[in-house]
């Protein structure tokens, strides 16, 4: 069959708070926007956001003190100019998804609720329950398709065209049939969402492969801070589905198999709500000194039945639904068994504060944006703090489509042909007709069991050397696949294939650029260096893939402030 040429003004990838917030703003302004998304929009995992976003406007709040703890939660790599952007306008962007129509928890007196979230100096926490991202996504996505974007649902972007420092278009391709096309624009933007999914304990949702990363990366674009990966504190024991941070924010305690309450020797101040890689290595210390519960003593205790069933059923259902779903215990009766996910990705793709996507350190792609957990602006530096994510993505998504809506007309469309299409169709082909002996359930399970014995939230140069090797043995394998589905209707076996080619290809990122970091900040936990080295490390890690799969490190300043370094304590 031939290949079809879509031309659009802008293509978004990615049908998230991100990708929906974007496509919003330039449909709105006349421009003519598709979305291609590999779920359904409502399945991306904006949805899955329980806890909260946030914004300083509570009168003991300020702006100020949202940044403050921002910068102080990102270990001080995130860059203060990005910070202040996002604190500044957080109030506004809560009032803006309230006027689309997000109906948030509310005080008594009539006030949008907030809650405390860890690392935060007042209660700043917007939410509508448990289900504050599900409610923001499915307000957004309608107000997007009422104003006629359109939205490409279940269509796999498998590339960008990418020629002369300038990206025009997008390859993808539809899951129901394997139809291939090019879809033409001005620009492009990627809000393709987080990556935990190479690790074996995580809380992210199946799609989250990091697809916009490795796609990327591999026409020799960087990725930056690849070596920051969250792991959250309460993952449910044994498969890491997350208990939200809303939890401890209303008050749940952590024990130990010993009954103490054990984040008084960590994080005396601020207990359990101290920021989320503190109390994820105060939980994985206690499991690795003997101290863990459960069948498995793997995990520890996190107890919220002094909070009442009337508190638990009104501001936590969720969570008691799936610990009831997953582990069978009753939070509002007994304690549950919880240790820490990788949860979230700090680095992605590099954009400035407008979402204009580096080529390197000094210079930009034309026409290619990228906004949400894909990307990185750094205001999260070394580790995000909770409620800060829905927020970068609400709010740089809408900026970003914002920034495109205005340099739209500068970029002249370059004319795309059917040949931008070959890259994609010889992948295609490559897995649907190649005829190894690996399958690529066995591949995945070695390289996630891989990533969380030794690319987790404790590291040093030995784990991460079996990880490197780890990785390019599995690229190695991966030459010598073979699936059993050859037909081209839901061929969900060759689309794993495919993610799973960019698994190991962010992967290999995470372990290059940590190993090459001598020191321990935020997230990234090296136990052969375990201080904070300002000296040396006080800069964003930049890594560039060649062809062979080679990574190569470079790095880049942190735009500092006025929050000056400290050293962190909680
Ligand atoms: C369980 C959980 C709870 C969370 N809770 C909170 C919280 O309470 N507060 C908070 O601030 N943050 C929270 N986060 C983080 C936050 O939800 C995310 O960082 C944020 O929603 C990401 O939004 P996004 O628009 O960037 O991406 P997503 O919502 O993940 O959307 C990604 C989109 O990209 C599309 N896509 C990806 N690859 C392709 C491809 N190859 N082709 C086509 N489409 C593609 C998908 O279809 C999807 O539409 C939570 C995360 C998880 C996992």
């Amino acid at each position: 069959m031939g290949i079809p040429i879509y031309t659009y003004d802008a293509i978004i990838v990615g049908s998230g708070l991100a990708g929906c917030a974007a496509a919003r703003e330039l449909q709105s302004a006349g421009k003519k926007v598709a979305v291609i998304t590999k779920l359904h929009p409502l399945r991306s995992h904006s949805g899955a956001a329980q806890g909260g976003v946030n914004a300083a406007f509570s009168d003991k709040d300020s702006v100020e003190l949202h940044e403050f703890d921002t910068v102080k939660g990102s270990d001080y790599l995130a860059d203060q100019d990005a910070v202040e952007f996002m604190c500044k306008n957080a109030p506004e962007t809560i009032r803006w998804a309230e006027r689309m129509g997000a109906a948030f928890s509310r005080t008594p007196d009539g006030k949008i609720a907030q809650r405390p979230f860890g690392g935060q100096s007042s209660p700043r926490a917007c939410y509508a329950k448990d289900r504050t991202g599900l409610t923001l996504l499915q307000t957004i996505y309608e107000q997007a398709y009422r104003v006629g974007v359109e939205f490409w649902d279940e269509w796999y972007a498998a590339d960008i065209i990418y020629k002369d420092g300038k990206v025009s278009g997008v390859v993808a391709f539809n899951i129901r049939d394997l139809q291939v096309a090019v879809f033409n624009a001005k620009s492009v933007m990627f809000a393709t969402g987080g990556y935990a999914r190479s690790y074996k304990i995580n809380s992210n949702a199946h799609a989250n492969t990091g697809d916009g990363l490795s796609i990327v990366a591999r026409h020799g674009l960087p990725l930056e801070d690849m070596e920051f990966v969250q792991f959250h504190p309460s993952g449910l024991s044994g498969n890491g589905v997350l208990i939200s941070e809303a939890a401890r924010g209303e008050g749940g305690r952590l024990f130990n198999s010993l009954g103490e309450r054990f984040m008084e020797k960590y994080a005396p101040n601020a207990m359990e709500l101290a920021s989320r890689d503190v109390v994820s290595r105060a939980i994985l210390n206690e499991i690795r000194e003997g101290r863990g519960v459960g069948p498995r003593k793997d995990a520890v205790f996190l107890d919220v039945t002094h909070l009442g069933r009337d508190l638990i059923m009104e501001r936590l259902p969720e969570l008691r639904e799936l610990a009831m779903t997953f582990l069978g215990l009753d939070m509002i009766k007994e304690p549950i068994l919880i240790s820490a996910t990788a949860h979230y990705s700090m680095g992605g793709i590099p954009v400035n504060i407008a979402g204009n996507v580096r080529k390197n350190n000094s210079q930009y792609v034309e026409g290619f944006y990228a906004a949400g957990e894909c990307s990185c602006v750094s205001v999260h530096g070394a580790n995000r703090l909770g409620a800060n994510s829905v927020l970068e993505a609400l709010l740089f998504g809408r900026f970003v489509g914002k920034t495109m809506v205005n340099e739209i007309d500068t970029i002249p469309l370059r004319a795309a042909q059917e040949d931008d299409a070959k890259r994609a169709l010889d992948e295609i082909n490559f897995i649907l007709n190649n005829n190894g002996n690996e399958t690529i359930t066995q591949l995945r399970e070695e390289l996630q069991q891989c990533m969380t014995a030794n690319a987790g939230a404790f590291r040093t140069k030995e784990t991460l050397e079996i990880a490197i090797a780890k990785v390019k043995e599995l690229r190695k394998r991966f030459k010598n696949i073979r699936i059993k589905d050859k037909s081209k209707l839901f061929n969900t076996e060759l689309q794993e294939a495919i993610e799973l080619g960019h698994m190991i290809d962010y992967s290999a990122f995470i372990v290059e650029s940590a190993i090459a970091r001598n020191e321990s900040r935020g997230a990234h936990f090296r136990e052969d260096f375990n201080t904070r080295d300002d000296e040396n490390f006080l800069k964003h890690t930049m890594a560039y893939m060649d062809k062979e799969g080679n990574i190569s490190l470079d790095y880049m300043d942190v735009v500092l402030g006025k929050h000056e370094l400290k050293a962190r304590n909680y």
